[in-house]
């Protein structure tokens, strides 16, 4: 028996008072957890729509700082003791992961309203688990109890630094190009061909409405771009990452991505979605798509995506690539690919990129 489940979303501008209208259908006693940030700017509005509808919140807590086991815990605990039946999530990742983690743990809904557009965890059934310090532990899966709700009020997207929504772009394109590298050949399942069509949106919608978005996310203004290409980041990835499953979800780009950070100048000082986007160049080369590597590097060059070590301030040297992809190959990315890819072909590939920066 295979059952799928989708959240349902809203999109729209200044409709934060509108959030009580939507709970309202999954719970009357409401706990809110977020990020710190996020919190100030949303908690008294979201608690005046909650009280218009008759629902009562318990408490409002910060998510803890980190998605971990402990935090979660922390969250599940306040859960039992106040009976609440249902969760709103409010922030970035890390505070909308733990929320989520707690309400599949609890077995309750979940509201995610995201504050910034750099992933797409608003929607999917999964948690980043990290423990206490911010290292990597695993990754929680609760594909029975994914979010019920994702709300977003875009105005509070135009008006969030825009670094974000510059990675999210990155990390979104890698979905597409991912996907459909990992998935050839395979004899896909009827939602795995599904999600393989619609990654063709994590692309396409980004590179023709990136650069504006990026501009009016600059002067925090609502525009058709903005909406769309943050639908795509939050929305469509997500949907695309539970309909393919573990088998396609990811590549090597991501893989090169886990590589790059044990340099500390890629650990400390640069996001996650930046990065894959100049994976996706070499796995593109890799494939040899070469007209495909050129289109996006130019789009890349409108909106100051890497397209060369360089630009990620990291030195074209042997002996510290052979580490970087010591590690890639590693990883369980690199394994997805649908053929062998040795670390001397992804060196070439990389130094094929460095070649038209040139
Ligand atoms: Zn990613």
């Amino acid at each position: 028996m295979l059952t799928v489940k989708l959240p349902q979303y809203t999109i729209g501008e200044n409709i934060l008072m509108e959030l009580g209208s939507i709970a309202t259908k999954y719970g009357k006693r409401v706990l809110i957890v977020g990020g710190k940030q996020a919190l100030a700017i949303t908690k008294a509005t979201i608690e005046k729509s909650l009280k218009e509808k008759g629902i009562s919140m318990i408490d409002c807590l910060w998510y803890g700082g980190e998605c971990s086991y402990k935090n979660i815990e922390i969250i599940c605990e306040q859960i039992k003791a106040n009976d609440v039946d249902l969760i709103i999530g409010v922030g970035g990742g890390k505070a909308l992961d733990t929320a989520k983690a707690s309400a599949a743990k609890m077995e309750i809904p979940v509201i995610t309203v995201p504050t910034i557009a750099s992933t797409c965890a608003a929607t999917t059934s999964l948690s980043i688990i990290y423990t206490d310090q911010g290292d990597y532990e695993t990754i929680y899966l609760y594909e029975e109890t994914p979010p019920a709700h994702i709300f977003i009020s875009i105005d509070i997207l135009a008006e969030a630094p825009i670094k974000y929504l510059w990675a999210g772009i990155g990390d979104t394109i890698s979905k597409y190009y991912e996907v459909d590298i990992a998935s050839r050949g395979a004899r896909l399942s009827h939602s795995e061909a599904m999600g393989k069509k619609l990654s063709v949106l994590c692309a396409e919608p980004l590179i023709s409405y990136g650069a504006k978005a990026l501009e009016d996310n600059q002067q925090a203004i609502v525009s058709f771009e903005l909406q769309e290409v943050v639908l795509n980041i939050i929305i469509t990835t997500g949907i695309v990452s539970m309909l393919v499953g573990e088998n396609y979800v990811s590549a090597c780009a991501h893989g090169l991505f886990y590589g790059l950070t044990i340099l500390e100048e890629i650990e400390k000082y640069h996001l996650h979605g930046e990065v894959v986007a100049y994976g996706v160049l070499v796995l593109l080369m890799l494939d040899e798509q070469h007209k495909e590597v050129e289109g996006l590097m130019s789009f890349y060059r409108k909106v100051e995506l890497p397209t060369s070590l360089k630009d990620m301030n990291i030195e074209n040297n042997k002996e510290i690539l052979d580490g970087v992809l010591d590690k890639a190959v590693s990883t369980e990315d690199h394994q997805k690919m649908p053929y062998e890819v040795s670390k001397d072909m992804f060196y070439q590939a990389i130094q094929k990129v460095e070649i038209l920066n040139k």
